[in-house]
């Protein structure tokens, strides 16, 4: 059964002392066990952030397909390691629009992560004018196609998914609990076809955009979404902690 997962994404966001102010605040928070939770900080607190969590994972935004060297201004995998960091975001929306990481770039991240057992959340979703003109499931399944179905079956289990509609990011637009189910149930029956039903019943697919404490609980409670990757509503620990209560 696909774990449950209330990831925040901290973004570009917060000074050290804030980062460290969020943290201590969720340190004092009691979370469900069947929950997952998960931070990820902007890179240069990763590690001081990582030293202090009492009870959630800490990840990066972002890591280097590469493994060392010559790569001014990225993070390594190895790097990660040694300050207890074991997983990434990849594809997010913002890494694909603005710093232009297409569907073979992000293939490396994947095959990369895999061959160094790194945890990752993979990231997918269309730009509005694609679910304007009806294609999102198109577009969507061409993502995972490109950077992720590659993997054999004992690679995808228990992976995890966020499906983050680009229009519903950050701009207080919500997708309907509708609209994220129907993308959910067809993730979860692509992974089903191309691998098997165990498989797609194993694998995490979480919901993000606009994500808050008013309507998570009608989200979360869709068949196919395991839970939330969340931007804004992450910053506050009250509202983080509502999050990880909404199921
Ligand atoms: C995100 O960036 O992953 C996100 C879901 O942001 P927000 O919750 O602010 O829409």
């Amino acid at each position: 059964m696909a774990q449950k997962i209330v990831a925040g994404n901290w973004k570009m966001n917060l000074s050290s002392n804030e980062a460290k102010e969020l943290m201590s605040n969720l340190n004092e928070k009691s979370f469900p066990s069947d929950v997952r939770t998960i931070v990820f900080p902007s890179s240069i607190y990763v590690d001081s952030i990582a030293s202090t969590a009492k009870n959630t994972e800490v990840g990066v935004q972002n890591f280097s397909e590469n493994d060392n060297g010559a790569f001014t201004g990225e993070v390594s995998i190895e790097q990660l390691r040694s300050v207890n960091v074991n997983i990434g975001l990849i594809g997010h929306s913002e890494r694909r629009a603005y710093f232009k990481e297409g569907h073979e770039q992000l293939k490396n991240k994947v095959d990369h992560a895999i061959k160094n057992e790194f945890n990752f959340i993979f990231c997918c979703g269309e730009p509005l004018a694609i679910r304007e003109n009806g294609d999102e499931l198109t577009f969507v399944r061409l993502q995972l196609n490109e950077s992720l179905f590659h993997l054999i079956k004992e690679q995808m289990m228990n992976k995890v998914i966020a499906y983050e509609p680009v229009w519903a990011i950050g701009t207080g637009k919500t997708a309907s609990s509708d609209q994220a189910e129907e993308m959910h149930r067809n993730i979860r029956s692509w992974i089903e076809e191309k691998y098997d039903l165990e498989t797609a019943e194993s694998v995490s697919i979480l919901y993000g955009g606009s994500c808050k404490p008013s309507n998570a609980k009608e989200l979360f409670a869709c068949k196919n979404v395991d839970g939330g990757l969340i931007g804004g509503a992450a910053l506050k620990a009250d509202d983080f902690n509502a999050l990880i209560h909404s199921f």
